[in-house]
């Protein structure tokens, strides 16, 4: 592996290039989160006032999905203050932006900001990080999973991608809620029932069938969209000792009017360098990394991004690995031997294979006689 750098490393090597207003905050950016709001508002209006065909219905529901993904996005950058300074205009404009998601501010900054910017793939201390192939095999339901053959594991963790922020967001609240101080506690509480106690009021408004249309559709569609960028994120980079984000992230390429619709958002690795600028001089940072580091950064696009991660295992082993335990078969990472243009399991591992498997299976049949 080559040497790492921390984040501070390489954005201390970018800085000087860039120009002084890159590292100011751009309120423009909430032009385009008032012109999602208003678009959500009219598709709730239309559902709820109108019986519309059920075509017409899914596809309101479609553009409504489409809204909250990109509000989010945008609550993303609001919450790193990159539009507004002032930290309660910062935290009120958050949580509107994230209230279709229901993830407070609050929460979001500490899980996301404090410690996923901060532990970026450390294999202990990364909330989003995917989990070693040691921690799997403490896990009984894990290590269920981990039997069935990939294809099939493959298919449901992307159906799953429908659902997977809205729960990660409610575990997050789980392991952190006591991580507040006990003053603070009532306002993180407030900032995850506002939301829902909203959703939950307009179920008894609308009646099942049009919540379903305005509410709980596009909010599958919403995860489905927000985790198909977060899912390429890290999840075909290795775990790091340091966190250096030419390793640990990749940047994936999208149309340049989805880069428009979802304020840039598919330029991880320059957001990691700079989480603090707004992500309109992504493109900037990018020329500069691509000269100083092109053999380190990692880009894709995010179509091919999406059938690498189809085709590869989610389990670490021994950092730079990804493996399927249920034949040992390693496939490398980014970086490591991982090549998203062929992606086959590397025969040249063929002795660490038989021992990840012998891990599994003796643990395996060692519980069958407990
Ligand atoms: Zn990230
Ligand atoms: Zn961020």
């Amino acid at each position: 592996m080559k040497e790492l750098h921390t984040f501070g490393w390489y954005a201390a090597r970018i800085k000087p290039h860039l120009p002084k207003e890159a590292f100011k905050p751009v309120p423009a950016r909430l032009w385009g989160g008032l012109a999602y709001l208003l678009v959500t508002v009219a598709g709730f209006l239309a559902i709820g006032l109108f019986d519309l065909h059920v075509v017409l219905n899914v596809l309101i529901a479609c553009v409504l999905g489409a809204s909250f993904a990109a509000m989010g996005f945008l609550g993303h950058e609001i919450l790193h203050g990159t539009v507004v300074r002032k930290g309660w205009l910062r935290d009120l404009l958050g949580a509107i932006a994230f209230f279709p998601l229901s993830t407070g501010p609050s929460l979001w900054r500490k899980w996301h900001n404090l410690t996923h910017h901060v532990h970026t793939q450390d294999d202990e201390n990364d909330p989003d990080s995917w989990p070693t192939l040691e921690k799997m095999l403490k896990q009984p339901f894990f290590r269920w999973v981990y039997r069935i053959p990939l294809p099939v594991r493959a298919f449901f963790s992307f159906c799953s991608l429908a659902i997977q922020f809205s729960a990660h967001s409610a575990k997050m609240f789980g392991v952190y809620i006591k991580e507040f101080n006990v003053k603070k506690r009532p306002k993180v509480w407030l900032e995850l029932i506002l939301p829902w106690a909203t959703w939950i009021s307009i179920l008894f408004i609308l009646g099942p069938i049009k919540w379903f249309f305005a509410f709980l559709l596009p909010l599958l569609i919403a995860n489905f969209i927000v985790m198909s960028y977060i899912s390429t994120n890290h999840r075909l980079n290795p775990l790091v000792p340091v966190n250096d984000p030419l390793a640990n992230s990749l940047t994936v390429t999208v149309p340049k009017w989805v880069d428009v619709l979802h304020f840039n958002f598919s330029y991880h690795t320059e957001h990691h360098l700079f989480p603090g600028m707004s992500s309109k001089f992504y493109p900037l940072v990018k020329e500069h990394i691509k000269k100083m580091w092109p053999d380190r950064y990692h880009e894709m696009p995010m179509i091919k991004a999406m059938i690498a991660l189809w085709k590869t295992p989610r389990l670490y082993f021994q950092g730079n690995e990804l493996v399927d335990p249920r034949k040992g078969a390693l496939y490398g990472s980014l970086g490591n031997g991982l090549d998203p243009a062929r992606i086959m399991a590397r025969s040249s591992m063929l002795k660490q294979e038989t021992e990840v498997s012998d891990e599994f299976v003796n643990k395996e049949s060692n519980d069958k006689t407990i």
